[in-house]
């Protein structure tokens, strides 16, 4: 006799069967529990009673088109490929119908696991499945009772627990009202905060950008300054040289620099060159002549530093040929030289033009004499006689050529130009600050 036979849903395995009264005629394993369930019981028309041949039939055809993942093969003569399906083997019995074996067993697993279970199970799914749902059952009867004892400990509180809780209630609630103005003022100074953040950023920058901007103009304004600090140094360096050439010109008279003044026995010299001569010491007309236009320059020197100006001669030095010029109406030049050998001392214009030399002489004398100090001359001159006076011995010498002798012409000329010695110590004391 063939039979019809399942596979169970989640291990796959095939259903073992156990022949019942309800179910004889079909191979079909069921847990002996599932058919007291009501949906497997209270189907009307589902009952052997309710059915018929043609019923069966269609069931049948049912139960075959919509199973076929469920398939063994090579173990039945059917197949399908429907997700939801099962395999169906061997003919069905008369008795009770297929479609109402189905029903009661998707019933049993929907209400088992309370979820979209598939159908059949065999009967280690089922014991474990039955399992978990004692499990649940126990922690659902476990919440029960709290929440029980829960509703009695509500139940059981006074009315003076009741209003301390709602006191407590609504403390909690203005806590947290004044907590969310507070978080509300936070987040505001957060924003306030954010944006000054973003300005205080830009500012930095603008700062920066100014101290890099300083920074440039800090270096080349250092870099001016160690310009500036050689030049600085050069500066002070030639006004130190200066000042030391300076100090040294004020301690040096152009004078007494320009002009020295000694002798040489019975003839007086002025810069080397020798001014007289007598028998034993002849002296050349040209180192006479150059010794007469140092005394000149001298004299014009002096008279400049004075302010003098001269009168009735004018004295242009011009070396060994320096002379006088007379202020007159009709000018006349006297030569302060003389180019002959010993027949020009009667040269009446050289004897003409050093008796002018010593008027000029005693001009300065005068005008010299009213300074401060006041010059003081030795030796006294007169400009009339051409003569030079010494006080001390009361001999008068000749400055002229003529009618004289070359000892005492040359001694008047020793006088003269110790004379003009004085009068260097003089102008240098007079005018060495100046
Ligand atoms: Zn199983």
């Amino acid at each position: 006799m063939a039979s019809i036979r399942f596979i169970c849903h989640f291990c796959r395995r095939p259903l073992k069967l156990t022949p019942s009264p309800e179910t004889a005629g079909l191979d079909l394993s069921q847990e002996p529990a599932a058919s007291n369930f009501p949906s497997a019981q209270g189907d009307p028309g589902d009952t052997p009673e309710g059915g018929s041949a043609s019923s069966v039939e269609t069931d049948l055809e049912e139960l075959q088109g919509s199973a076929s993942s469920w398939a063994i093969p090579g173990d039945g003569e059917l197949s399908g490929d429907g997700p939801n399906s099962f395999t169906l083997l061997g003919k069905l019995a008369s008795g009770r119908t297929l479609s109402s074996i189905q029903r009661a067993m998707t019933g049993l697993c929907d209400i088992l696991s309370g979820e979209e279970l598939h159908h059949p199970l065999c009967e280690d799914c089922t014991n474990g499945l039955l399992e978990q749902l004692d499990s649940q059952l126990s922690i659902s009867e476990s919440d029960s009772q709290t929440y029980q004892r829960c509703l009695e400990t509500r139940d059981g509180l006074g009315e003076d627990a009741r209003e301390t809780l709602q006191r407590e209630l609504k403390v909690l609630e203005l806590e947290e009202a004044r907590l969310v103005r507070e978080l509300e003022e936070v987040e505001e100074n957060r924003d306030r905060a954010a944006v000054a953040l973003q300005a205080a950023r830009a500012e930095t920058e603008t700062l920066e950008q100014q101290e890099r901007q300083c920074h440039g103009d800090l270096g080349e304004l250092q870099w001016r300054q160690l310009e500036l600090q050689d030049e600085l140094w050069s500066v002070e360096h030639r006004l130190r040289s200066a000042q030391t050439q300076l100090a040294w010109l004020k301690k040096t008279n152009a004078f007494k620099a320009a002009f020295e003044i000694g002798c040489d026995g019975p003839i007086a010299i002025i810069n080397s060159f020798r001014l007289g001569c007598t028998p034993t010491v002849p002296v050349s007309w040209g180192e006479i002549n150059s010794a007469w236009g140092q005394a000149a320059l001298l004299l014009v020197g002096l008279a400049h530093t004075v302010g003098l100006q001269f009168q009735r001669y004018q004295l242009i030095p011009r070396g060994d040929h320096s002379y006088l010029q007379s202020l007159t109406e009709d000018p006349v030049d006297l030569p302060l030289f003389c180019t002959g050998g010993k027949s020009s001392l009667v040269d009446s214009k050289f004897d003409q033009a050093m008796a002018a030399f010593l008027d000029c002489m005693q001009q300065f004398n005068e005008e010299a004499k009213k300074g401060e100090p006041s010059l003081f001359m030795p030796y006294r001159i007169h400009v009339a006689q051409g003569l030079m006076e010494d006080p001390g011995s009361r001999e008068f010498h000749s400055i002229r050529t003529h009618l004289n002798r070359e000892e005492r012409w040359t001694k008047a000329l020793k006088l003269m130009l110790t004379n003009f010695k004085w009068s260097l110590d003089w102008v240098s004391l007079r005018y060495h600050h100046n």
